[in-house]
């Protein structure tokens, strides 16, 4: 029988338009980026009978992490960033504190360290992590090769792709990144989410983006 695809959401939190996405396994949910304030997310996984098992973020920018560290408190679980981004959780503290967001403590609420490569999620799910920096140092794209879907966090958007003049940001790797990803060969159907803006696919991308380029 072939295995069932794992859903996924994306998810807007205010108060501003960054993409989180959910991935559910049955009762069980992994969290990517989680935007926006622990309590709304508590409530977001209450509403969906879930319970989030580990959170994982892109990169290390305020508006990807904020709600991390305490939802992983909240549920016991692991918040999972590069550790090449530690410096930047503490840096976003002026964008949390402008959205009267809790500010967050690198000491304090310190993430697991991601390692690229293979990973098993939710069961019996295959996660693939690939570093892609450019954005930040500690850029992260998460490939679930059997559900077709690619978080792929700011490195690329629908037809652009992140800024790179923030802390650790550099164009010239960055398109590095995005030719690492054109060299992938992912199907053309793989859903491609960006940290910003509409879900776009592989072959979409090959198609309009002027940057996807190798
Ligand atoms: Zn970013």
């Amino acid at each position: 029988m072939q295995k069932q695809k794992n859903k996924f959401e994306l998810v807007q939190m205010s108060p501003q338009n960054t993409n989180s996405v959910v991935i559910f396994g049955g009762d069980k949910c992994l969290v990517f980026d989680p935007w926006g304030h622990a309590d709304a997310w508590e409530k977001y996984f209450a509403a969906r009978g879930v319970k989030p098992v580990a959170v994982y973020a892109t990169h290390g920018h305020p508006d990807h992490i904020s709600a991390a560290a305490e939802i992983a408190k909240r549920f016991g679980i692991d918040w999972h960033m590069s550790h090449l981004d530690m410096d930047l959780i503490e840096w976003g503290n002026g964008l949390l504190d402008y959205f009267k967001l809790p500010k967050l403590s690198a000491q304090d609420q310190a993430p697991v360290d991601i390692k690229p490569g293979e990973h098993t999620i939710l069961g019996d799910t295959k996660m693939q992590i690939v570093h892609l920096p450019g954005h930040t140092r500690g850029g992260m794209g998460y490939i679930l090769p059997d559900d077709g879907i690619f978080i792929v966090g700011d490195t690329l958007f629908q037809d652009s792709y992140g800024r790179t003049d923030l802390p650790g940001g550099d164009e010239k790797i960055l398109f590095g990144s995005i030719a690492k990803i054109v060299d992938m060969n992912l199907p053309d159907t793989t859903v491609v989410i960006h940290g910003h803006g509409m879900n776009t696919t592989i072959g979409w991308q090959k198609q309009n983006n002027p940057f996807f380029k190798g």
